[in-house]
């Protein structure tokens, strides 16, 4: 179909989003509709939306009334909110907000160009909603148009199967559905074929997958063994899940990356059973044992909740031990946020940590990680690694890009370096983020 209507997708939340946004591209495309940069320039605009805590939704309310102005020109301007704040909030979104046409839950992309088109031609009013989940609904058959980026992000799984009792997931994106490994595969090659050579399995618990005689593990390793694959990434995997065939697959696949993230979200082991994480704090202290000990040179990332319901200073005082005890290469920490609809928002009352230990706690969380973070790249500097270059940096003349452990470097090099690798040897370190020279 000839390319003449424009589409401009604004993304919020984690990868999953992104591979999410290029598949409504995907389905968007198939009825004319080219992505653009700017929404001046759109006939449509859409929003996906992440829900996963407080401060996400409220940006992305602030965002739709700014988008309103537009209409000023282009009365016909169609606006849809997708996404998990879109299946949570539902109806309720178009009486919040003015100006919404369509909210369309994760589920439902594939109706979304149509419910678009008769929206725009007059054969259904403003203000629908699109919110089914469905159990089946892998977007087999649906092809992303990747537009930016060095990485081919690809869904293996939607959904989720696990209960955590802070997660909105599982009510905004339904069980857990796994793509069949074949299609998998020729998505990878298929992004190959169009220049990535970085690919990012993407799933809720990714290494829970399972599609017949497949597991994760098997998926990982075919994965990494198609042609022309030079890195391959996969996010967030489950503690529980890490199996000694996954860390194999890694250890013996060059091309996956020695970067594993591991979500501890707790060191109490009392935090942790009220979260129904499924697993105590020795149990993922013997996780991290097996895999440096399958792959000793792996960089460890996590994401930590500080101040959930009933979290004492001693439980607390567990989390940076095992923060000590680990020494992540990263952490995403964060302050518990109620999520309505969420079990743990049910537990009583006098459980809940009130914001100033929660603030104070999250801030000693961050020291304790920050610390260990910069003696960790400290040691690094001086060496040399494979970066793949991503996008030219704010300083002028730099470029960015990121190592095999998924470490940020910038360093002097051309924006049409972009999507090549360089050898590049770490000259210092910010804590975070490294600066760097190619190597001689
Ligand atoms: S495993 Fe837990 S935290 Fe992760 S998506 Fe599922 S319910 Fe949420």
């Amino acid at each position: 179909m000839p390319m003449t209507r424009r589409a401009f997708i604004e993304t919020y939340g984690c990868q999953m989003n992104i591979g999410d946004s290029e598949l409504m591209a995907g389905a968007l495309a198939r009825r004319g509709y080219m992505t653009v940069d700017d929404p001046a320039l759109a006939d449509v605009i859409v929003i996906n939306t992440c829900a996963i805590r407080e401060h996400a939704e409220t940006r992305v309310l602030g965002r739709i009334g700014q988008l309103q102005a537009h209409r000023r020109d282009r009365p016909d301007l169609i606006l849809a909110v997708t996404g998990c704040m879109a299946q949570r909030l539902g109806d309720s979104l178009l009486d919040r907000t003015d100006g919404v046409d369509i909210v369309a839950g994760p589920d439902s992309y594939r109706a979304l160009g149509a419910m678009i088109d008769d929206m725009r031609f007059g054969s259904v009013p403003r203000g629908q909603t699109l919110l089914a989940l469905d159990a089946t609904e892998a977007y087999e058959g649906l092809e992303a148009v990747r537009r930016e980026g060095v990485t081919a992000w690809i869904t293996v799984q939607r959904g989720c199967d696990h209960r955590c009792t802070f997660c909105i997931v599982p009510y905004v994106r339904g069980p857990e559905k796994n793509r069949e490994p074949e299609a998998v595969l020729r998505e990878v090659r298929a992004a190959v074929a169009a220049g990535f050579t970085e690919i990012s399995l993407l799933g809720q618990t990714v290494n829970s997958y399972r599609s017949g005689e497949w597991d994760f593990a098997r998926l990982l390793e075919a994965v990494a063994q198609v042609e022309g694959v030079k890195r391959v990434r996969f996010t967030s995997p489950h503690p529980n899940d890490v199996t000694d065939e996954m860390i194999r697959v890694i250890a013996d696949q060059p091309a996956i990356c020695r970067q594993l993230h591991l979500p501890a979200q707790s060191g109490s082991d009392a935090v942790l059973k009220r979260m129904v994480r499924r697993y105590s704090s020795r149990q993922f202290l013997n996780t991290v044992d097996r895999v440096r000990a399958g792959v000793p040179e792996i960089a460890l990332s996590t994401d930590i909740i500080v101040g959930f319901p009933g979290e004492s200073e001693e439980d607390f005082d567990a989390t940076l031990d095992l923060l000590r005890r680990v020494r992540f290469d990263d952490a995403f920490l964060y302050r518990y946020s109620p999520r309505e609809g969420t079990p743990a928002t049910r537990l009583p009352a006098d459980h809940f940590v009130d914001e100033r230990t929660s603030g104070r706690r999250l801030e000693e969380a961050i020291a304790a990680h920050r610390a260990i973070q910069r003696e960790i790249n400290e040691a690094a500097v001086g060496s040399e690694r494979e970066v793949l270059v991503e996008r030219p940096a704010r300083s002028d003349g730099d470029v960015l890009g990121r190592t095999e452990e998924g470490k940020v470097v910038a360093f002097p090099g051309l924006a049409e370096w972009e999507n090549t690798y360089r050898t590049v040897r770490l000259t210092s370190t910010s804590g975070p983020t490294f600066r760097g020279v190619i190597a001689s």
